[in-house]
């Protein structure tokens, strides 16, 4: 190959680089609510010492930030030296922390948007957060509910992907389209 072919060829390849498109998170999809709910959640969590609440909601906000960035929060826990945790109960944490940020994410995109209804999705892999969420997360599915009350079970109210150990999702509703 010549030189300049070699050139242009690179030259190219940097054009294409830049070209190529990069999904950028929307930080402000990460409203008061959710980052109220995360320090929340977190201080329920038995693993997370009290005098390391915040700092791990620091971690946990920044992941969430980066658009699901579990990386991110596998990294900044590992320097957090908790030596009670694994790298496995680390990655289980932050997918938890994950998901029930971005299902609140969404839920505030439906109510912007006017979806008010939504089906429960059981993801098809078992719900491991009790002996009995995985049996019950399986009957919801297709459960229809409204987004804004979730699924009252005894007396509690749930959502898809809420709860940790849950890898269901919901799928919103147009009023009226699939009714
Ligand atoms: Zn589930």
């Amino acid at each position: 190959m010549s030189r300049i072919r070699l050139f242009s060829r690179i030259f190219i390849d940097l054009l294409d680089k830049r070209k190529m498109p990069t999904v950028k998170f929307d930080k402000s999809l990460v409203t008061a609510d959710v980052k109220a709910d995360l320090l929340a959640t977190i201080k329920t969590l038995n693993e997370i010492p009290a005098e390391h609440v915040k700092a791990v909601y620091r971690i946990a906000l920044s992941s969430i930030e980066r658009g699901r960035d579990l990386y991110t929060f596998q990294t900044g826990m590992e320097r957090l030296r908790l030596n009670h945790l694994d790298k496995r109960d680390i990655s289980e944490i932050g997918l938890f922390l994950n998901n029930r940020a971005t299902t609140l994410i969404d839920r505030n995109k439906c109510k912007e948007i006017g979806f008010k209804r939504a089906r429960w999705v059981y993801s098809g892999a078992p719900c491991t957060g009790s002996s009995f969420q995985d049996e019950l997360h399986r009957t919801l599915n297709g459960t229809e509910f409204t987004i804004a009350d979730g699924i009252n079970v005894r007396g509690t109210a749930i959502w898809p992907g809420m709860e940790r150990g849950c890898k269901c999702m919901s799928k919103s509703m147009i009023e009226g389209l699939f009714e």
